[in-house]
Formats: structure tokens, sequence, C-alpha cells
């Protein structure tokens, strides 16, 4: 095998680096994962995820987890919405289920040796030395690897550092996304509206998303159009909750009520300039690549982010252990190849999305 003795250093265990370090580790690889969040117990921000059949649930499938997947998710139905609060079209629960982010953090963790995800160890830079890779961590912390996989997310360092200098471009779009605690007790109407189901607003120049997570929690994003220059220019506070409700209350003057009663709830808010990353220029490197949205993160119009990260672990892990290749940069090679094809097809469908989405001029 091309790993044998090898050891493999992933940084980043997100959803896309703890499948692939899982699936190496059952074909036998040493491999590390080294995450900057300080423990398993850290909560992860975001919406809940779903696993697509013909792709994360295949993955998750191969490494054995498909059970544990469908145990620990709920079924979810779509609900078109209008801004005054009236349900125009239901869809019910795909076989996709909705998972909240941690859970799927417990499923991966669960699978892995202990102590294979090293926490609390922000990877700052690397550098080669004699055939491997000395890789250098946040307060002067030092490892070494053979093989080195990048799958720290859309902002990755790796990328920018090792792989390509060009940095994700703004795509026009903002999100301000909020989670409320207990919303079932708190906010009656809009437990009316959806009755743990999603809801989707399309409205103008506005998308609403809404989904419940386990537990009573609610996560909802709006998108908009903005210039980049609002993205720090915006003179709000995004941890001053009262003002964030204000300016949502303003945005959407002429949305129902029970939309205002999850805004003047919310716990907390975060402001997501949606990003893409551009696919092309990646410079030669060797014996390192990238997975996940660090290879080709995008807006979730399409909401096949998480899914096409997980096709990238599999074929990675599957180059890289079948013994096709002759050497580990030609199964890296060929898994560019392969990733540069679905990933690109993945970014159209969602600019595509996008244009249906934000057809309309916004308003000044
Ligand atoms: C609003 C929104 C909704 C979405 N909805 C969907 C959806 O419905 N379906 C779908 O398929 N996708 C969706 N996505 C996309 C999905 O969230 C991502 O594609 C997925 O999380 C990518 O996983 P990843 O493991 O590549 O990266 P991430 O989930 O970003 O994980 C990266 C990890 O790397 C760590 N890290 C970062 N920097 C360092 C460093 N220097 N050192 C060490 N560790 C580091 C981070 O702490 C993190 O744990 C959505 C995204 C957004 C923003």
């Amino acid at each position: 095998m091309l790993l044998q003795n090898k050891k493999v250093a992933v940084i980043g265990g997100g959803p896309v680096g703890l499948t692939f370090a899982t699936l190496l580790q059952q074909a036998g690889v040493h491999v590390n994962v080294y995450e900057w969040d300080v423990s398993e117990f850290a909560r992860i921000k975001g919406g809940t995820l779903d696993l697509l059949q013909n792709m994360g649930q295949k993955v998750f499938g191969k490494a054995g987890l498909l059970e544990d997947y469908f145990n620990n998710a709920r079924p979810t139905a779509r609900r078109f919405a209008d801004i005054h609060g009236n349900i125009k079209e239901r869809f019910p629960a795909f076989n996709n289920p909705e998972i909240d982010r941690n859970d799927l953090r417990k499923i991966l963790l669960q699978s892995l040796r202990p102590n294979t995800v090293v926490w609390d160890r922000r990877f700052v830079s690397l550098k080669e030395q004699d055939d491997k890779f000395l890789l250098q961590f946040e307060n002067g912390i030092t490892e070494t690897a053979d093989l080195v996989v990048g799958a720290n997310g859309i902002m990755s360092n790796v990328r920018q550092q090792y792989i390509t200098g060009t940095s994700p471009f703004y795509t026009g779009i903002v999100a301000i996304a909020g989670e409320v605690l207990d919303y079932k007790i708190r906010c009656p109407n809009f437990k009316r509206l959806c009755d743990d189901d999603k809801i989707i607003v399309k409205y103008e120049y506005c998308f609403f998303l809404s989904q419940p997570k386990a537990q009573s929690e609610l996560y909802y994003y709006i998108c908009f159009p903005k210039p980049e220059s609002w993205i720090k220019g915006n003179g709000l506070n995004f941890r001053d909750n009262k003002q964030i409700s204000g300016y949502l209350d303003d945005l959407l003057a002429d949305w129902d009520s029970a939309y205002k009663e999850i805004f003047a709830l919310t716990d907390e808010f975060t402001l997501l300039p949606l990003r893409q990353v551009p696919l092309e220029n990646w410079r030669p490197h060797k014996n390192i690549t990238l997975i996940g949205d660090s290879a080709h993160g995008m807006p979730p119009y399409a909401g096949v982010g998480l899914n096409t990260g997980l096709m990238d672990a599999l074929y990675l892990s599957e180059n890289l252990t079948n013994a096709n290749f002759k050497d580990i940069q030609s199964a890296i090679q060929d898994y560019e190849n392969k990733m540069f094809e679905y990933a690109s097809e993945a970014q159209q469908e969602t600019t595509k999305n996008k244009a249906a989405l934000f057809a309309k001029d916004p308003k000044e």
C-alpha cells in the first residue's frame, strides 16, 4: 500500500476531514486530524445538513456509518411560505433526513480510534524537510507528516499558502444567520407556521430559510445582495442582538409578525458573506492536496457543499489505498482531476440557482 509506514496529517476536523480520516483508518493507515476547536464538545455553528442518496449516503455506507446517520437524523418536510405567513406548498420529507452538525461530528469521532483527532491545534504553516513535512501550529507546536490534506474550510490557509494563491471571491450576497433556543415555547407564532418543517420564503431580492434543530433550537438565515464594501462598513454590531433584529425588522418591514418574533428572540446572530473558491490556478504541489470546502467551497443555493466534500473523502481515500497507482502523487493527481469535474458542476448548479433566486434588482 502507498501509505504503508507513512503518516497522514489532515488539517481540519469538519465533516469532510473526519470522514476522510475514518476511511483511511479503516484501510489501516496512520492518520491524525489537527483541529482548531478546543475539544469535541465545542458547539459548531450552523444549520442542519443532509446526506444525499447518491453522494453523502454512498460515502457513509462505505464507512459503515449509514445506520448511525439515519438514527441521528430527522426527516424534515419543506414548506414554501409567503411573507404574510401563508403556506403556499408543502413537500414531504425526502429520504435524506437532516442532522445537526454536532451529531454528525459525534458519529464520526466514535468511528475513529481514540486520540486520532488532536484538538486545539491551529495550523499555521509547513515546510518540507527530508521528504517529509514539518507542520507548525499555534503556540510553537510542531508535528511531522508524509502526506498533508487540507480540510480546513472555505478560508483554508493550506490552500492559500501551498496550493493556489487565489482567495475565495465574494458572490455579492450576504446572509444574516440566527439561532433561537427553545423556539417551540418562546416563538409560538413561528412554531405554528413551521410545525417543525423547514420554511422557505423567496421574496423579491431576499431568500429566507429556517431549519428546526434537535432540542427545540431553530436555525435560520436571510440572504440578500450587498456590495462587498458593506461587509466591513455596515456599522452593525453582530453581538448586539437588539440592533440586528431591528435591522431585520426594517429590511423586512412588510413581513408577518411570526418572522419578527424569531428575529426578536434570536440568541446569536452571525454575518456570513457568501463566498466561492475558484477552481483554477492550482500550482504544482507534491504530497499535499485539499478536500471539502477548502478545495471548492460554494454558497448553499444547491445544498451540495458537504456532499461534494464527502465525495472527495471517498475518492482520495480509495486512490491512496487501492493499489491502482504507482505513487502518492499520481493517486492525488487522479483524485484532483475527478474532483475538478464534479466540483465545477456543483458550482455551476449553485450559480444557476443564485441567478434564479436573486433575479430581481435589490431595493436601494
Ligand atoms: C448557511 C449555509 C448553509 C449550508 N447548507 C448546506 C446544505 O444544506 N447541504 C450541504 O451539503 N452543504 C451545506 N452547506 C455547506 C457545508 O456547510 C460545507 O460544505 C461543509 O461544512 C464543508 O465541510 P468541511 O469539513 O470541508 O469544512 P468545515 O465544515 O468548514 O470544517 C473545517 C474545519 O477546519 C477547522 N479549521 C479551520 N482552520 C483551521 C486551522 N488553521 N487549523 C486547524 N483547523 C482549522 C474548523 O474549525 C472546522 O472544524 C451550507 C453552508 C452554509 C454557510
